[in-house]
């Protein structure tokens, strides 16, 4: 485990994160508290971790959970609304996780931390409980950049890159959508052509879209098809070895979810990319796969964080807020029905996420299985959230309650890395043996 991780774990942070938002008010009957607990001795009913996943994790994992909440609660979550309301993304935010050992988390060596798939997943929860744009930022360095080069890389290809993407110093981007080609990213147009006088270069042609971070990355990997063979390739972009007019990264302005992370495209206009910087062996759709693998379970761990938030500043807010003869909104079965349903998600689809990550450390996770776990807590969280929203009324209009932005992210994290409709058909293809997608 990562010495910087293991350094800042003060105990208590993560009840310290979350108790901030809580009120005083006493709302349980004392009928509902004696049938609760029959003996002093019973076990009392936590709604922060209601299955007790925390019973599940190592002393490691918790610790590194506490400073990743720790520093994604004092140091994000104060910038978080100027950021949306600005539509502005601080590359410094990647240097900061970069000091904590938060990025390429999973990774042996090169700076990086070396700590379960469960610790990871909690990072990406502490994330996302402040916002998925900034998880976002994060999950394509460790996942989709990091993730690649570190799996398919050469030895020079890791070395060079790893270090400084570790501690945030070099930026990374992921080039797999397409305008023409999204959910279908096997039929790409981007394509890779053998230099016509320089051996060993392949110039690159073709656009990408909607890719976080492109538009300050370092260093992009682009999927294209090698002209020769018409396979799937990964190439290793770097923007300071691109000649001026070849290489553009414009952002997409005005997004209506994630604002907090950087948005754009990258156009390749005949790019020289050496050979050294292509991946040597990996073909086809395989390589974006499995880091999108990767990227997918932290996407569904990181769902939680925010569906979290979103349980806590609802329960607070019906706590507060007083309507009819000065009852609390959280005295009327219509609001807790909602509390309810939103806990059990929040604790099923965290034990769903742990179990997964144990078995991808064990070499035993199917893509089938992350489908599920991305599909399910992405769909119940957003459709938690906008019932959650509803609890406050005009109120959640002002971004001031921070759950109008969550709703419009959650969008997002349902729509990228496998619309939830196509990981059903992945499902469906697992269940069937029959293929629905074309
Ligand atoms: C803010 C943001 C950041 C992103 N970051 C990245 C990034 O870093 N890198 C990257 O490569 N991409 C990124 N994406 C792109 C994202 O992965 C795609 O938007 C996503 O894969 C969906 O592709 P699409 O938008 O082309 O939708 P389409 O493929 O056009 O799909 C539109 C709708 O049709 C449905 N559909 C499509 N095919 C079928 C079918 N066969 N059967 C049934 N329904 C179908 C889909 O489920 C969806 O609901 C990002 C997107 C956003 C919005």
């Amino acid at each position: 485990m990562s010495r910087i991780l293991a350094r800042r774990c003060p105990q208590g942070l993560l009840r310290q994160a979350f108790s901030a938002p809580r009120t005083n008010v006493t709302t349980t009957p004392s009928s509902v508290r004696a049938f609760a607990s029959a003996t002093s001795n019973a076990p009392s009913f936590n709604w922060e971790d209601p299955l007790n996943s925390k019973s599940l994790f190592t002393e490691d994992e918790i610790a590194i959970g506490e400073t990743a909440e720790r520093y994604c609660q004092e140091q994000l979550l104060p910038r978080v609304l100027q950021a949306y309301r600005d539509e502005h993304y601080d590359p410094k935010i990647l240097e900061e996780m970069g000091d904590l050992g938060l990025l390429g988390a999973t990774i042996e060596g090169y700076g990086c931390a070396g700590v379960s798939s469960v610790a990871s997943g909690l990072i990406t929860r502490a994330v996302e409980r402040v916002d998925s744009g900034y998880r976002s930022g994060m999950s394509v360095q460790s996942s989709l950049v990091m993730g690649p080069i570190n799996d398919f890389g050469t030895a020079e290809q890791k070395e060079r890159f790893l270090p400084g993407m570790a501690k945030g110093k070099i930026i990374g981007a992921f080039g797999l959508t397409e305008p023409n080609h999204g959910s279908d990213p096997g039929s790409m147009e981007t394509v890779a052509r053998p230099h016509p006088t320089k051996k060993d270069v392949y110039l690159l042609s073709g656009a990408k879209t909607w890719i976080t971070n492109s538009p300050i990355a370092d260093v992009l990997v682009v999927w294209a098809k090698l002209q020769e063979t018409g396979k799937i390739r990964g190439f290793l972009v770097e923007r300071s070895a691109c000649p001026p007019g070849t290489l553009e990264t414009p952002q997409i302005k005005n997004k209506t979810g994630l604002r907090a992370s950087i948005t754009g495209m990258i156009q390749l206009d005949n790019c020289p990319v050496p050979k050294e910087n292509m991946f040597p062996e990996v073909e086809g759709l395989k390589g974006p796969f499995t880091c999108l693998n990767s990227a997918r379970y932290g996407i569904a761990f990181g769902m939680m964080g925010a569906l979290e938030d979103c349980l806590s500043r609802a329960r607070t807010y019906a706590l507060e807020r007083k309507q009819f003869k000065g009852n609390p909104l959280a005295k009327y079965q219509l609001v807790q029905k909602k509390l309810a349903e939103a806990i059990t998600d929040v604790a099923y689809g965290t034990l769903a996420a742990i179990q997964v990550g144990r078995l991808k450390d064990e070499g035993k996770a199917t893509p089938e299985m992350i489908s599920m776990i991305k599909r399910q807590n992405c769909d119940r969280t957003l459709y938690h959230a906008r019932t959650l929203q509803e609890i406050f009324g005009g109120n959640a209009v002002s971004d001031e309650y921070h759950i109008g932005r969550v709703v419009a992210n959650l969008y997002v994290t349902q729509t990228y890395e496998g619309q939830s409709d196509i990981h059903s058909l992945i499902l469906g293809r697992a269940i069937t043996g029959v293929q629905a997608f074309v």
